[in-house]
């Protein structure tokens, strides 16, 4: 089979891609390496399997000649991370409704069946107990920066949604909890590999607000080969299903099992959002995901625990530093 994945060369698209080539496909990745970095597929540098297209999913006719060669499309381009969103709104807006809509219809056009990543993030303010796939979507106002890539990644499912119904051309949407692992960088905002490099260096730990909020942080080890059987299986098409981890934390918490984990003797400071983020951000306080949906279908059930999690992001961010680190691998 013949995948083309968008975004291959960030965070979770370059595990996809190593998970692909690694079941025998051939993968080509188109990414602007905005976020994205080559590191991340240099392990697939030389695989005659492997190409690597530099360019911008909002460049229609690029992304509709890549679509038209390939049997499975995986969308997972778009502007991520809080900072981003919140200093650049209308860049992010622009990739992230636009970019989408052109892959979903290249796909369409071309019958192609596709994947579009969406988010833990469309469901805004719901706190509920273990989220599921029909529960109600609570946003702040426009006016508010923060919002635009919950309401745009929101869209983009229904984009994705309704031109599969309408085509019948299988479409598959994954909904991310918080996933995290090797490679993640916290450049733009993402808190366990912020709090790990933190760690690594001797400096304080920053956990914003009073860190009585909760995540639930999924391992891209176990959310990654779910995307794949989720399109090899029929009574996933057309649905959403959320994909994340079991074990709900605090962030003052994950900031403690870091600082154990990885031996430092950093501080833990706390932070003003405002100060963190710019005026008038709001936190999600507890996100949680019930993942039964993507049990029934594929018999998803998450099988690393926060401290595996941990430690096999330390692992990875102290060779990228060379420093030695106390932890072993996942
Ligand atoms: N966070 C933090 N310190 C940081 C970065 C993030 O305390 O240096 C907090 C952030 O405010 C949020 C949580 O960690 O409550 C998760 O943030 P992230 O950006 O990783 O994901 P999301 O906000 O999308 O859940």
């Amino acid at each position: 089979m013949k995948a083309v994945v968008t975004g291959g060369a960030g965070f979770i698209g370059s595990h996809l891609c190593d998970h692909l080539i690694a079941q025998g496909h051939t993968v080509t990745v188109v990414d602007d390496l905005s976020t994205g970095s080559m590191a991340n597929l240099a392990q697939l540098g030389e695989d005659p399997r492997f190409t690597f297209v530099q360019g911008d999913i909002l460049d229609r006719e690029l992304v509709d000649g890549l679509v038209a060669e390939a049997d499975a499309m995986y969308h997972l381009a778009a502007a991520v991370g809080v900072y981003n969103i919140v200093d650049k709104p209308l860049r992010s807006l622009r990739i992230n409704l636009h970019g989408t809509e052109n892959v979903v219809e290249a796909a369409v056009r071309h019958r192609v069946p596709y994947m579009v990543a969406s988010t833990s993030e469309v469901y805004g303010k719901n706190d509920a107990d273990g989220l599921t796939e029909d529960a109600d979507r609570i946003y702040g106002p426009p006016t508010k920066s923060r919002w635009s890539y919950a309401a745009a990644k929101g869209l983009d499912e229904l984009v994705a949604y309704v031109h599969g119904a309408e085509s019948g051309v299988p479409c598959v949407i994954t909904r991310f909890f918080n996933v995290v692992g090797p490679r993640q960088t916290g450049r733009y905002g993402m808190v366990v590999p912020r709090f790990v490099d933190q760690a690594l260096a001797g400096e304080p730990i920053t956990v914003y607000g009073t860190g009585t909020q909760r995540r639930c942080f999924g391992s891209v080890f176990d959310v990654v080969p779910a995307m794949t059987r989720l399109m090899d299986t029929p009574q996933s098409f057309n649905r959403a299903v959320n994909l994340g981890g079991r074990e709900e934390v605090s962030i003052k918490g994950l900031a403690d099992r870091v600082v154990e984990l990885t031996g430092s003797d950093s501080a833990i400071t706390f932070v003003d959002y405002e100060q963190a983020y710019g005026e008038g951000y709001e936190d999600m306080q507890r996100r949680f995901p019930d993942t039964s949906l993507a049990g029934e279908l594929i018999g998803y059930e998450p099988t690393r625990d926060l401290d595996a999690i941990i430690r096999s992001i330390v692992d990875h961010r102290g060779a990228a530093l060379d420093r030695p680190v106390p932890t072993a691998g996942p």
